[in-house]
């Protein structure tokens, strides 16, 4: 069914409500597994209605914030939902209670009740003012941002508007641009430190609250890490630190050469190259026709995918008037299948759309079979391991929508993805030694960022930028105020992708059934068992980077650095 013919209605509450307590209610009557998972199910069935409802409302708000209806069904949703979720953390202790436990877990997926037991272990009723005073120091380090303005050569921006001065192929405006939206953290630096320090606090107080002697320990509860620790992210970030910074090292040398510059100043590390980045040729619906093209020639699996995608108009994908920002993927589980929004631009991000966005799309319509709605979709930290796999697979058809700049773009995808691995475990890592010493000062704080940055990011050259250079990078990146400790995550992914990379690049057998069988799978295995199952080296084992970063080498040096 085309998106536009899905019918919208709102639920109605009187109905649906004494529908799930009776369900519930059923459902602690019962005595073996199967017919506890018989009536676990119905229950599924009501969810999938309500979760198809709450989807459709959401994806048309967004696409057009000025529709009236939509925006009233939105309130209503807002509203709602953590209304409704009340009865999903009774049912979840119910599944936890049934006594035949071992049973039980032959039909749900064991992801389910690790979901279950972690929200336990991360809520309770008393912490509850602490939570809204966390979220409303979030929400004003949002506010901060968003009212930013930068004064610029006669002009008035904000912090997304100056990106393309930033840069821009002129360095002289490059830097000045740099600086000016630099000023803004630098004007704004008691305001940016206050919301830390209180959120620092507000967490480790929450934490506590729960019985946990630091806020880290929580995180990897709130964060559903079901299978791996502290330690084992350390034992990571170190291999980052020997097999991949000096990879990165090189990438800069190799920058600075092609722009010619005896130095990369901390204003050019985001400039690639002198005749531009890698923009798509053609019109968005060429760009369209050339992803349903790939997706057909990758594997009949993507082909019946991108068939399904296109013909129900699954997507929305340029920018218009009262559209919201960004991009996303979602589903409506109901009718099995994923949407796609996004603000085409011109930009290669436009391409990352078709093949990022349409990953964690193929990987929902390859897992809409799951009865258990929550293991249609995987924890964030693996969710990005199908999207981010997918952006390789896609190389070859990359010609397509690039022409002339294909090179280009893949030099640019390429070294991204590894200069990106440091500086995702410095903000991991900065995490760590924040929250493990609650006590650290302000300026503490901002030392150790610097210290932690100079070895990850050993290029990041500040002179003549007192902010930076004191340790204040950092304020710039929303997931440290937003969402804490979400970040490693990417990486972790794409260490997965990389490896399916080599094995794309080796031209190995069999990587893409196993990329198959990942996606197929869904949120039904927990990160280091969905890494197994798709015959990948789980990045927390000593040796696994040495593979990549050697490889990845070999491929960089192939370029020809003169030819950009
Ligand atoms: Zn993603």
């Amino acid at each position: 069914m085309k998106f536009n013919e899905m019918k919208y209605k709102r639920i109605n509450l009187e109905e649906i409500v004494p529908q799930i307590e009776g369900l519930l209610e059923e459902l602690s009557q019962q005595k073996s597994a199967e017919d506890f998972y018989r009536v676990f199910l119905k229950e599924q069935e009501i969810e999938k209605k309500i979760d198809t409802m709450a989807s459709l409302a959401s994806i048309r708000h967004t696409i057009n914030t000025k529709d009236e209806f939509y925006e009233k069904e939105n309130d209503f949703w807002d509203e709602t939902s953590p209304q409704l979720q009340a009865y999903m953390t009774r049912l979840a202790r119910i599944v936890l209670d049934f006594p035949q436990r071992s049973e039980l877990e032959k039909l749900i997926p064991e992801t389910y009740f690790l979901s279950a037991e972690f929200a336990l272990k991360t809520f309770d009723e008393k912490i509850i003012p602490l939570l809204q005073q966390e979220n409303k120091l979030a929400s004003e380090y949002g506010k901060l941002k968003a009212g930013a303005q930068i004064e610029f050569d006669g002009k008035t921006y904000n912090l997304s508007s100056i990106s393309p001065l930033v840069q821009s192929k002129d360095r002289d405006v490059r830097r000045r641009a740099y600086d000016a939206r630099i000023g803004f953290y630098q004007k704004n630096e008691a305001e940016f430190d206050r919301i830390y320090d209180e959120l620092v606090k507000v967490r480790t107080q929450i934490a506590r609250e729960l019985g946990y002697q630091t806020y880290t320990e929580l995180a990897y509860y709130r964060m559903q890490r079901f299978d791996y620790n502290q330690e084992m992210v350390a034992n990571y970030r170190r291999q980052v630190l020997e097999d991949i910074v000096p990879l990165t090292r090189e990438i800069y040398k190799r920058q600075a050469e092609r722009l010619h510059l005896d130095k990369l100043r901390y204003y050019d590390l985001g400039f690639e190259f002198e005749s531009g980045n890698a923009t798509p040729k053609g019109t968005s619906d060429d760009l369209v026709k050339a992803a349903v093209n790939m997706y057909h020639q990758m594997s009949p699996q993507t082909g019946e995918f991108i068939y399904v995608m296109y013909e129900n108009e699954l997507w929305d994908l340029l920018s218009k008037d009262g559209k919201e920002m960004g991009g996303y993927c979602t589903s409506i589980p109901e009718y099995g299948v994923p949407f796609i929004f996004s603000n085409f631009n011109g930009t290669s991000g436009d391409v990352d759309v078709l093949t990022h966005e349409a990953g964690h799309a193929f990987q929902f319509y390859s897992s809409r079979h799951i009865p258990v709605l929550s293991g249609q979709w995987p924890t964030m930290e693996s969710a990005e391991i199908d999207s981010m796999s997918m952006e390789f697979f896609a190389y070859p058809w990359m010609k397509d929508f690039f022409k002339e700049d294909t090179q280009k773009y893949y030099y640019s995808h390429f070294t991204g993805t590894l200069t990106f691995l440091p500086y995702g475990v410095l903000v991991d890592h900065f995490q760590h030694e924040v929250y493990n010493h609650p006590e650290m000062s302000i300026e503490e704080r901002k030392a150790t960022w610097r210290k932690l940055e100079k070895m990850y990011c050993p290029d990041k050259d500040y002179e003549g930028c007192e902010l930076l250079e004191k340790g204040c990078w950092w304020y710039q990146q929303g997931h440290i105020f937003e969402s804490p400790f979400y970040y490693i995550d990417y990486t972790l992914a794409q260490v997965c992708a990389l490896q399916f990379w080599v094995k794309a690049h080796r031209n190995q057998p069999n990587y893409f059934n196993d990329y198959m069988h990942l996606v197929s799978l869904g949120g039904t295995k927990t990160f280091t068992k969905l890494f197994r199952e798709a015959k990948l080296r789980v990045p927390f084992e000593d040796g696994c980077l040495k593979q990549i970063a050697a490889d990845a080498k070999e491929y960089i040096e192939s370029f020809d650095n003169n030819s950009f």
